[in-house]
């Protein structure tokens, strides 16, 4: 997904701009751009706590959902940034970082080391076949057996389940939205990636249609994970997305509110907007901030799943961009987590 305008190098331009002339800053918060954090509808699902703040960067940590941990032949979780191999997203700091993705910017050997390093923190067995895709923001979902259970070569898609013991199947994201589903009778699982346009093509919710077809999965049967990603905080997007959901999706608007305080020149430079225009006519109107993983539990909702069976870790990889690596956040130049799950051969 590319990043949107780039607000600190807007922000740059400007400080560079003033730099030349007399006007004093504004205070800047600490992480820039204070985003208001939004209070969620009415809880419909059973949280899990969130993660807590403090980072320790030299160790791996899993994030896990504690509906799956119960079941005994599940493995599964998320990844974050720490405890890696990888230097090449932050170079200065010390600790290396756990890159999981091929990206350019970093070396086949690290992510090879750190996808190891990942697959011991999970518990699997170094037997067991880590299964990936090469996303493309599609409703794809590919069904992994033993014929086809190769991890050399990835398939496109969004979408990957099995009920097939020793395979890990895995979403690679950086503030797209991944969900993990399991099968606690027919022993079957499934990994989606959600980012706008998978979620406007209903990738999760088609998805458990596909587990009903290839597994006989039955929606009162399933347990759901939705990880870490970009939380409505953070993630303005544009009126044709709005558009996109409110076409596909009756609850389509719910899943929209708008920030007013959200462009970073205006909050850092208060004084050249006073006098501009009376409140009300400005040029830069509300942004438009879409929930991801709310879109996501009402797919699973609608799919047949029961409410206490979706789990959403909650953590948003922007603000938190510590933990997590965060496309956004970084302006694109960032590593990739992983989501798995998979069944104890
Ligand atoms: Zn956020």
């Amino acid at each position: 997904m590319p990043p949107s305008a780039s607000a600190s190098t807007k922000s740059q331009a400007v400080d560079k701009l003033l730099s030349r002339g007399e006007l004093a800053k504004a205070p800047r918060s600490p992480r820039g751009n204070q985003r208001p954090r939004e209070s969620k509808p009415p809880a419909l699902a059973e949280i899990s706590p969130q993660t807590p703040r403090r980072v320790a960067k030299s160790r791996i940590e899993i994030i896990r959902a504690p509906a799956f941990d119960s079941v005994p032949w599940l493995i599964h979780g998320f990844s974050t940034r720490t405890g890696g191999a990888s230097t090449a997203y932050r170079p200065a700091q010390r600790a290396g970082e756990l890159n999981l993705g091929f990206t350019s910017s970093d070396s086949r050997e690290n992510v090879l080391e750190n996808r190891r390093r990942f697959l011991k923190a999970l518990g699997a067995p170094p037997s067991m076949k880590l299964i990936t895709l090469k996303q493309i923001h599609s409703s794809s979902v590919l069904s992994v057996g033993e014929n086809n259970a190769t991890d050399a070569e990835p398939c496109q898609g969004d979408g990957l389940m099995t009920d097939q013991p020793g395979i890990l199947l895995a979403i690679q994201t950086a503030d797209c939205i991944p969900v993990l589903l399991a099968d606690v009778k027919k022993k079957a699982v499934a990994a989606f990636h959600a980012g706008w346009r998978g979620t406007v093509k209903r990738i999760v919710e088609s998805g458990v249609g596909k587990m009903r077809v290839a597994f006989r999965s039955r929606p009162q049967d399933l347990i759901a994970a939705i990880g870490p990603g970009i939380a409505a905080c953070c993630y303005a997007v544009g009126e044709e997305v709005l558009t996109e959901f409110t076409s596909q999706f009756a609850y389509g608007r719910e899943l929209f509110h708008e920030v007013s305080d959200s462009d970073p020149i205006r909050q850092k430079y208060p004084m050249l907007f006073l006098s501009a225009r009376p409140p009300g006519h400005s040029n830069l109107g509300p942004s438009l901030h879409l929930d991801l993983m709310e879109a996501n539990r009402r797919q699973l909702l609608d799919a047949g799943l029961r409410l206490g069976a979706i789990a959403v870790i909650g953590d948003c990889t922007r603000c938190h961009n510590n933990r997590y690596f965060s496309y956004r956040a970084e302006q694109g130049f960032t590593g990739r987590m992983l989501s798995a799950i998979g069944i104890r051969g």
